[in-house]
């Protein structure tokens, strides 16, 4: 059955959210596991929201790699399928021929969208991680249009090489971090909740997959964290205001 068509403006009753898929630039049991998902279950539903971090490393439109999930996203879209993507901390640098090349509407983060009345706030979830303050200031100069501008017109070989420096850089201060520092500041997400006036949140990014329900203000609201694809899938599955957090075993 051909699902009827995503237009804009309207309210998907149906969605899938994924985040932290971090596909690598080999092929590997994480990619066989997400264009089975982009494949079977993807296709029934109004929307597909990817939450950031697709790719464990994005150094430029121009990288010749993933071709199969381009296409998979690409043969979705076509389907009438909306597909939406937001950027993460190691794929920040997707730009408008991915866009183009993917079908996929790239979002700004955060965003508010409308689900069944109900204001949810998605976000990867990199920027309420303000108690690690030496990963906020390295964010801060990486999400510079001329720092980004700079480092895309260096030879793609290069990007590469300075990619890889940066996530051995980035393994060592994870390996040296206290877990809490790496996890999300709650006054920042109190503070997400407020400015933006959300009944829920969903982001990823910290890879401990959850839901948590809490008060702001007095009123109830929900957290809900996905989960990295390391060993097993994650998603979030919506259907007609429920939520369902969903381990996906390989
Ligand atoms: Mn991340």
């Amino acid at each position: 059955m051909t699902p009827a068509p995503a237009r804009a403006g309207d309210e998907p009753s149906r969605c899938l959210f994924v985040s932290d898929v971090h596909l690598d630039a080999v092929a590997g049991a994480a990619e066989a596991q997400f264009l089975h998902l982009l494949r079977t279950e993807a296709p029934q539903v109004d929307a597909l929201y990817i939450l950031g971090d697709l790719f464990e490393s994005w150094v430029g439109d121009d990288t010749p790699a993933h071709q199969a999930v381009i296409d998979a996203l690409a043969a979705l879209s076509a389907d009438g399928i909306g597909c939406f993507v937001l950027h993460g901390n190691r794929d920040f640098l997707l730009g408008s021929d991915f866009a183009q090349r993917s079908g996929c509407h790239l979002l700004p983060d955060p965003v508010v969208r409308e689900f069944a009345g109900e204001r949810v706030l998605l976000t990867h979830g990199d920027a309420l991680c303000t108690d690690d303050h030496a990963y906020q200031e390295l964010r801060t100069i990486v999400r510079e249009p001329l720092w980004q501008q700079q480092f895309l017109a260096l030879p793609l070989a290069t990007r590469e090489l300075l990619a890889n420096e940066a996530r051995a850089g980035s393994r060592t201060h994870t390996a040296r971090t206290r877990p809490v520092i790496m996890d999300v500041n709650p006054g920042a997400v109190a503070a997400a909740f407020r400015a933006t006036r959300a009944d829920r949140i969903i982001h990823g990014h910290t890879h401990r997959p959850a839901v948590h329900e809490t008060q702001i203000d007095g009123q109830p609201v929900h957290r809900i964290v996905l989960g990295a694809w390391y060993e097993q899938g994650s998603c979030v599955s919506y259907e007609a205001g429920r939520y369902q957090l969903r381990a996906l075993p390989r």
